[in-house]
């Protein structure tokens, strides 16, 4: 008898979705992401008991159409992509199609959504564990969309007591996140609080659709911050024949010769201030204003602060805008990770134009 079998669609729903929804960060990221890309300019998020209990997320975005109903929660619908060719053009955050239909696999879940003309009066959409829709009915409801998140990991037990356990550092992590959406997202208003079992809320931060990231860094982490920062606003010009890293085997390109310019965006502390020993809390990186782990590059800007003050690591907030040809961000379901197609020549650049940046910086304490 055969031993090798298909294993049934149920099954399959639920391992691929636990590789997407590994944590409470994937949730927030992607249901935050799915917010800015239906073009909202607020967005609240309400934890439960610390996110054990609910994952809430108000949005003022477009809404949902009542022709997506019935598919938005299926496996690989998107409104974002359609073919793999898109990629390198993407604008969006999502493209997976995959966030929503793995949190019907993993959590109690529903949605509340309303479009402008639909008036005071919108939709509240229940889906089976598959995606599928199962019921909608009408609701009171502001312009935007509503997604409901309730005990997370419910139907996962091992992962569902690791959340438990784990839960004070696990949404320290995901304030983290939701600070570094804050402080990127200009003209746009985040939101974040926590209510407890006790029916205390407590307000986490909030900005407020400011004009500037340095606005938002204010908001979020105290007007005092401000003090200690330098802008950061370097253009490195990343040329395969000439420049630091010559020898590049990748080309971002398929015209060798052509150079790509990355602009480095953002704050970083003066070397005469710094964050303590130890503060991967208040350092953030983004591609095109995308939230992402760039550990080289963290690296890098970190050793060069190391040269100007020894005993503290500094405050960062760096965004890198370069062509959407030159990185791929389909390296994991989580989309966290990014590939650079031509890291070493960048960070060789970075270093040394952050290293002039310092050189010629105002090392005296401001009064
Ligand atoms: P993706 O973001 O990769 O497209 P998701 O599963 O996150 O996949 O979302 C599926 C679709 O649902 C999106 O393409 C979008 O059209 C719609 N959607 C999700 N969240 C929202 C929201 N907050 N407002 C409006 N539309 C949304
Ligand atoms: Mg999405």
């Amino acid at each position: 008898m055969a031993t090798i079998k298909a294993i049934e669609g149920r099954s399959i729903h639920q391992i691929q979705s636990g590789q997407v929804i590994v944590d409470l960060c994937s949730v927030v990221k992607e249901l935050v992401e799915n917010s800015l890309d239906a073009g909202a300019t607020s967005i609240e998020v309400r934890f439960r008991n610390h996110g054990l209990e609910a994952i809430e997320v108000f949005d003022n975005g477009k809404g949902i159409a009542p022709d997506d109903f019935e598919t938005i929660a299926l496996k690989h619908y998107t409104s974002k992509l359609s073919s793999y060719e898109d990629l390198t053009s993407l604008e969006t955050f999502g493209f997976r199609g995959e966030a929503l239909s793995s949190l019907c696999a993993l959590s109690k879940f529903h949605i509340v959504t309303a479009r402008a003309e639909d008036g005071p009066k919108g939709k509240r959409l229940d889906f089976e564990t598959s995606g599928k829709l199962a019921t909608q009915s009408i609701i009171a409801a502001q312009k935007g969309t509503a997604v409901f998140v309730e005990n997370l990991f419910f139907n996962l037990p091992v992962r569902r007591k690791e959340l438990e356990k784990n839960i004070k550092r696990e949404y320290g992590k995901v304030i983290n996140l939701l600070q570094a959406y804050a402080c990127i997202g200009v003209g746009v208003r985040l939101a974040v609080s926590n209510q407890l079992a006790k029916g205390k809320k407590l307000a986490v931060f909030a900005t407020n659709a400011n004009t500037a990231t340095k606005e938002n860094v204010a908001n979020v982490f105290g007007a005092k911050t401000l003090l200690a920062l330098a802008k950061l606003d370097l253009k490195l010009e990343l040329r395969p024949d000439r420049g630091p890293a010559t020898q590049s085997a990748h080309s971002w390109s398929t015209q060798a010769d052509k150079s790509l310019e990355v602009l480095v965006q953002g704050h970083i502390s003066k070397p005469i201030f710094g964050e303590g020993r130890n503060a991967p809390d208040r350092q953030m990186f983004f591609v095109n204003s995308r939230p992402c782990l760039l550990p080289q590059v963290s690296k890098a800007i970190n050793e060069v602060y190391k040269a100007f003050n020894v005993s503290q690591s500094p405050f960062i907030f760096a965004n890198l805008v370069m062509d959407t040809n030159a990185y791929d961000v389909n390296v994991s379901p989580d989309k966290k990770t990014i590939l650079l197609h031509d890291q070493t020549a960048l960070l060789e650049h970075l270093k040394a134009s952050l290293t002039e940046m310092f050189d010629t910086t105002d090392h005296t304490m401001p009064q």
